[in-house]
């Protein structure tokens, strides 16, 4: 059995555990899939934009060709967006899969990596795999506390990793206290920004100038069509950084780890500026809808720039379970020492409200 031959550390791991898919809840419970709603993953809750869908129609006629591996056109389309050179620029099979780039470039046995500990618990979960030590810095107020994390760089700390905005608090840092610390951060340190849900944000940092002006060679940019633009189900999401740490990250990386179907839609998708005004639109009104109705039940709650957001329910295992039952898929977050809380994601109108009602119901 592949048990006694494994790596013991491999063995030790815990895995992810990811929202569940609606499929699968309506097979357990014995629900119909189009009773329940999932509210579970951050998703965009308008879909895909149509057209990426249509992008991808078209790509399809085409899928028995390997896709380009450099992904020259999405890059292409990327670096003209962001005003970087295409050099700069790496695309991952989700930014998930970026961060593990990073660990296979940098991390040895025995090293460091810093992060919160209520930041996207992925950081932590790679170090595991990679015997590596995650330092994990307390937030404060539920926000990382960025010097602190500075504070806890040491000559060992390969990479220090920021989500900002957090998942899954829904937290930003303030614009200034960011750039402090990306001044500061030592040389030997990357610094991994995860900004999957930039594109949320009211006055967002000016991170990519750090890139642009060559200002820190060991920042790495980290976003995802997973998010905004409702491609979460392709996989694709992308670094931007100084051309020697893709040079670098190019060399860990698998010849056709994005495929065709997905550059194609995340391309279409970059266009259609529309969509994403209406999602945006959409997830401000959601979220204020949803902290009103927080309010009115007395249930604390976080204040989100994200499209999720966290609220206090008591025993959050169990209002997570009474809530699937009645179809309302959402995230228990024991495994981010927030046994009370759950975490939502805004979803349309019609589901916020749906959920609310249930919750009522549940938390009574
Ligand atoms: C969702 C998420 C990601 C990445 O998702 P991909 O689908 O792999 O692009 C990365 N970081 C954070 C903080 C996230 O919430």
């Amino acid at each position: 059995m592949p048990r006694n031959i494994a790596l013991p550390h491999i063995e030790g791991l815990v895995s992810y555990e990811p929202g569940r898919p609606i499929e699968e809840v309506a097979r357990e419970l014995k629900l119909r899939p189009a009773s329940i709603i999932k509210l579970a993953s951050n998703e965009n809750p308008l879909g895909p934009s149509p057209k990426a869908v249509a992008a991808m129609r078209r790509a399809l006629a085409t899928a028995h060709l390997y896709p380009d591996g450099g992904g020259f056109y999405l890059r292409q389309g990327l670096a003209k967006h962001l005003g970087v050179g295409l050099d700069n620029i790496i695309l991952g099979s989700g930014s998930n899969e970026l961060i593990e780039f990073l660990f296979h470039a940098f991390v040895a046995p025995g090293d460091e990596i810093v992060c919160g500990d209520r930041a996207f618990v992925v950081y932590k979960l790679c170090a595991a795999m990679f015997q590596a030590r995650a330092v994990e810095v307390p937030f404060r107020d539920h926000t990382h506390d960025l010097d602190a994390m500075l504070a806890a760089c040491n000559g060992r700390t390969k990479i220090v990793f920021v989500a900002n905005p957090n998942n899954p608090t829904g937290t930003r840092v303030d614009n200034a206290t960011l750039c402090r610390f990306l001044d500061r951060v030592p040389n030997h340190t990357i610094v991994a920004l995860d900004e999957a849900y930039f594109e949320f944000l009211d006055n967002p940092p000016d991170t990519i100038s750090y890139i642009t002006a060559k200002r820190a060679p060991n920042i790495i940019v980290l976003r995802t069509f997973s998010k905004i633009v409702g491609l979460a189900g392709l996989r694709i999401g992308y670094g931007v950084t100084s051309k020697e740490m893709v040079a670098l990250l190019n060399k860990v990386r698998q010849p056709f780890n994005v495929n065709s179907i997905a550059q194609a839609g995340a391309l279409a998708s970059l266009a259609d500026r529309a969509h994403i005004t209406r999602t945006r639109r959409l997830n401000k009104q959601g979220l204020a809808y949803l902290s009103g109705e927080f309010k009115k039940m007395k249930l604390e709650f976080i204040p989100s720039v994200g499209n999720f957001i966290c609220v206090r329910v008591g025993d959050g295992r169990a209002v997570f379970d009474a809530l699937q039952r009645r179809g309302v898929i959402v995230r228990p977050l024991a495994g981010y020492r927030m046994p009370e809380w759950v975490r939502v994601t805004v979803g349309t109108m019609p589901e916020n409200r749906r959920f609310i009602r249930e919750l009522k119901i549940v938390v009574k």
